[in-house]
C-alpha cells in the first residue's frame, strides 16, 4: 500500500533537511511543505529549477488545484486552532483530507514512489490525515530542543530586521509540541513517532535505521551517501526554506549544541526552559 511520511511540528527544527535525505531513498519521493501550496503561483519556482508551470511532476495537479479553487479549503491550515475543527467536525476534515489525497494520488502516479513526504510541519494537517486519508500515513513528529530552535529562530528575525526575544518563540514551541505529543501518543499511538533532531545530526545512521523500521522507507541509499559525506539532491520540493535551493550534505556533529548564550541559557532554562525535560533534554 502506499504511504505517507508526513513530518510535523514546528519551523526551524530541521524538516526541511529530514524531507529531502528521505527522498533520496528508492522507494520514496521528497515533496517538501505540501501544505504550502496556497502561497505559491504557477511561475514560481519548484526546486528543479523549472516554474512549476513546466515542471513535470507539479504542473498538472497545480492546474487542477487552481481550476477547482482549492485554496479556500488549503487555507483551513493556516490557524492552528483549526486543530480543533479538524478533531469533532468529521465533515470538515473529510472535505480537506479528500482534496489532500487527490493530490497524493497524482504525485504516487507521476513519480512511480511508494512513499512521499510531506513536511508542511502543521499540527492540525498532520492529525487531519492521520484520521481520514486513505493512505497507509506516519506522523514523524520532529522535535528539536527549545534552545536550538530559539537561536535558529531569532537568527531568521535578526536576518529579516524583526525583534528577536524569548517567550514568544518558546510559546509556540510549547505548544505545537505539546498538543504533538498529546494527540499522537495517546490518541494515534500506531501511527506516531518521534524523532529528535539533535539525533538526526549526531547519530544519523541510527535514526535513518529507526524511521526505516517503522515506515518502510528504504535505508541503504541514503545511509550509503550519509557515511561517503555525499550530497542529498533536491529534486522537486515545491515549498521549503531556503536550503532547498541548494543539494545538501548532511554534517554530522560529535555533541548536542544547541544552548543559548551563557547568561540567557541559565535565565531562559530556570524560567521557562526545563518544561523541555519532558521531551528528554536536559541542561
Ligand atoms: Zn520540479
Amino acid at each position: 500500500m502506499n504511504k505517507i511520511i508526513y513530518i510535523g511540528g514546528i519551523g526551524h527544527s530541521g524538516s526541511t533537511l529530514l524531507d529531502i535525505i528521505l527522498g533520496e531513498a528508492a522507494n520514496a519521493m521528497s515533496c517538501g511543505q505540501v501544505g504550502g501550496i496556497i502561497d505559491k503561483t504557477i511561475d514560481d519556482n519548484c526546486a528543479c529549477g523549472k516554474p512549476i508551470k513546466d515542471c513535470p511532476i507539479w504542473s498538472d495537479i497545480f492546474k487542477v488545484y487552481l481550476e477547482k479553487n482549492w485554496r479556500s479549503v488549503f487555507s483551513r491550515i493556516s490557524k492552528e486552532r483549526n486543530l480543533l475543527k479538524f478533531l469533532f467536525s468529521k465533515n470538515y476534515c473529510r472535505e480537506y483530507v479528500t482534496i489532500n489525497d487527490q493530490i497524493f494520488r497524482h504525485l504516487f502516479e507521476i513519480s512511480k514512489k511508494q512513499i512521499l513526504i510531506d513536511s508542511s510541519k502543521n499540527i492540525s494537517r498532520g492529525i487531519a490525515f492521520v484520521q481520514e486519508s486513505n493512505y497507509e500515513l506516519y506522523f514523524l513528529h520532529l522535535i528539536r530542543d527549545s534552545r536550538g530552535y530559539i537561536n535558529s529562530y531569532n537568527k531568521r528575525q535578526v536576518e529579516s530586521n524583526e525583534k528577536v526575544g524569548l517567550i514568544k518563540p518558546f510559546l509556540s514551541w510549547l505548544i505545537k509540541n505539546t498538543s504533538a505529543s498529546i494527540l499522537g501518543r495517546f490518541f494515534y499511538r500506531k501511527r506516531y513517532f518521534q524523532i529528535k533532531y539533535e539525533d538526526l545530526v549526531t547519530k544519523p545512521v541510527d535514526t535513518i535505521d529507526y524511521i526505516s523500521s517503522k515506515t518502510g522507507i528504504e535505508k541503504k541509499s541514503i545511509i550509503s551517501r550519509i557515511k561517503n559525506h555525499e550530497e542529498f539532491n533536491i529534486r522537486h520540493i515545491f515549498s521549503g526554506n531556503r536550503i532547498s535551493k541548494h543539494p545538501v550534505v548532511l554534517k554530522t556533529r560529535n555533541k548536542k549544541t544547541y544552548k543559548l548564550h551563557h547568561f540567557r541559557d541559565s535565565l531562559f532554562w530556570y524560567s521557562l526552559g526545563f518544561i523541555t525535560k519532558l521531551w528528554g533534554y536536559s541542561k
